[in-house]
């Protein structure tokens, strides 16, 4: 937050005068713990048990219950009421494991959690394991399934302190992505993630190493010159990843220093060239002989009422934030592209998801990317390749400097963290997706958003 409005919102007459103050949230940093306090693992499901014991391997504290694992409604009753905290009393974290829940009578485990709720740290963190509804035959089955959903969102309106509440959906046995997703909900890294749904199937995979997850790989950003773009460079490149950063041969300057202070390479290119994936492919194989991550970040934005929309307008955004990636799927996903177990993340937006006045185009264009993944993901699963799309919400940029005055601060605080997030809080999102680890996340839409409160 850096203009003057919210210079004076955040001034000290300002909190004197009961102004709801952004508290400043917890991000990644490498080598600091996951948690900063204990973490009480409950729940009823087939998960709980094994969740306890990674985490004490950890080394996390378990706010655990004095009589042992809660195998019934009213024993995770006890064990919340009872569970031990840190020396404050307080939890940093509840992992709830609720997969095996499947009458709506079983969800009464969790008004049971309300005490410990109570003792949540800031910045702390709420995680639900649940079972993908879809596919569930059984209606009462399905329904409670369901009704976690709608709990974890409510529950992340209600909390405050930059605290989250986020669901993790297992299909079978999905251990390794069930220990994933919740290690990303707990770290920094979700920092800005909220009232989000993450599904896990059963595919296995794990990071070599966890400290620098991306070891080895070679990743190709585009519209990595500034914003949103140099971020995920600069946090892929710390995680390990050899970087390729991607721009208009205009942003030449900025690309080139974005390049160097990653020790990558700067390839100068308008992705909407038709000839955009062959020659990134052509410049990760030459230039490093592999190819294993893409993030399709480049965009724009020429916001007008329908009603003014003019064709060049409508086209340049689908070319840019849709029509592009298409293109260069070809190539990149093609005989000689990306390779086995490669990634992809395709930026999308809140717009493409709730829409947005004066954003037919550009909310058109991030639907789009949506389709385009979930479509893609099946195609290429049999190779190992992941695809997900992000979708931020307010994000401090240059794009979003542009928003007139009053309209950017409303869009600012329009969100259970309420404050806007960093480029930052997206890159860290993505840099998880694109780990070896979230091998069992894909085709799916993960917002980043601190709960906004347009769409979903
Ligand atoms: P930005 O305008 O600050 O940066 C975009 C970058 O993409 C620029 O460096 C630009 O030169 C590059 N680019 C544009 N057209 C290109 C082309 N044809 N070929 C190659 N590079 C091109 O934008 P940002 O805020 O960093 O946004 C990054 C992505 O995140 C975009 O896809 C945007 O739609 C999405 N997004 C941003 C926000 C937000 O709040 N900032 C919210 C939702 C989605």
């Amino acid at each position: 937050m850096s203009d003057l409005l919210t210079t004076i919102l955040t001034s000290p007459v300002a909190k004197k005068a009961g102004v709801p103050q952004p508290t400043r949230l917890r991000r990644y940093e490498p080598g600091a713990p996951l948690l900063d306090g204990p973490v009480l693992v409950t729940g009823t499901g087939p998960y709980a048990a094994r969740l306890r014991e990674w985490a004490g391997a950890l080394g996390l504290s378990l706010a655990d219950a004095p009589n042992g694992t809660a195998d019934r409604a009213g024993d995770a009753a006890t064990e919340a009421t009872a569970g031990r905290g840190g020396a404050d009393g307080k939890v940093s974290a509840i992992v709830a494991d609720l997969s095996d829940a499947t009458d709506p009578g079983d969800l009464a485990v969790l008004p049971a959690l309300a005490p410990v709720v109570k003792r949540l740290r800031s910045n702390g963190r709420v995680i639900v394991v649940g079972t993908d509804p879809a596919g569930l035959a059984d209606p009462a089955h399905a329904a409670t399934q369901r009704a976690l959903e709608g709990f974890v969102r409510s529950l992340g309106k209600e909390l405050r302190a930059g605290s989250t509440a986020n669901h993790v959906l297992v299909r079978g046995d999905a251990w390794d992505g069930l220990r994933a997703a919740v290690a990303f909900f707990l770290s920094g890294r979700s920092a800005y993630v909220d009232g989000q749904v993450v599904r896990v199937d059963e595919t296995r995979g794990t990071n070599p190493d966890e400290a620098r997850p991306l070891d080895g790989k070679v990743a190709v950003v585009t519209g990595a010159a500034r914003g949103i773009g140099a971020e995920i460079a600069t946090v892929l490149a710390r995680d390990g990843a050899t970087i390729v950063a991607v721009d208009v041969p205009a942003a030449g300057e900025s690309l080139a220093r974005v390049a160097n202070q990653v020790h990558g390479t700067a390839l100068h290119l308008d992705v909407t060239s038709p000839d955009a994936g062959a020659r990134i492919v052509e410049h990760a194989r030459s230039r490093y002989g592999r190819f294993d991550v893409v993030v399709h970040n480049a965009g724009i934005t020429r916001d007008k009422l329908l009603v003014n929309m003019d064709q060049p307008r409508w086209d340049s955004v689908l070319d840019v934030n849709l029509r592009s990636i298409l293109r260069m799927n070809e190539a990149v996903l093609g005989a000689g592209g990306l390779d086995e177990g490669g990634r992809m993340v395709c930026l999308a937006s809140i717009a493409g998801i709730a829409g947005n006045r004066g954003q037919t185009n550009y909310g058109a264009s991030k639907a789009g990317v949506i389709g385009l993944v979930t479509a893609t993901a099946a195609q290429v699963r049999d190779r190992g390749i992941t695809i997900n799309a992000v979708a931020p919400g307010f994000i401090e940029t240059e794009m979003t400097a542009r928003i007139p005055f009053a309209t950017r601060e409303v869009g600012r605080r329009m969100n259970s963290l309420q404050q806007g997030g960093l480029p930052r809080d997206v890159a860290e999102t993505i840099a998880w997706l694109v780990q070896p680890g979230a091998a069992a996340v894909t085709g799916q839409v993960l917002r980043v958003c601190g709960q906004s409160l347009l769409g979903a």
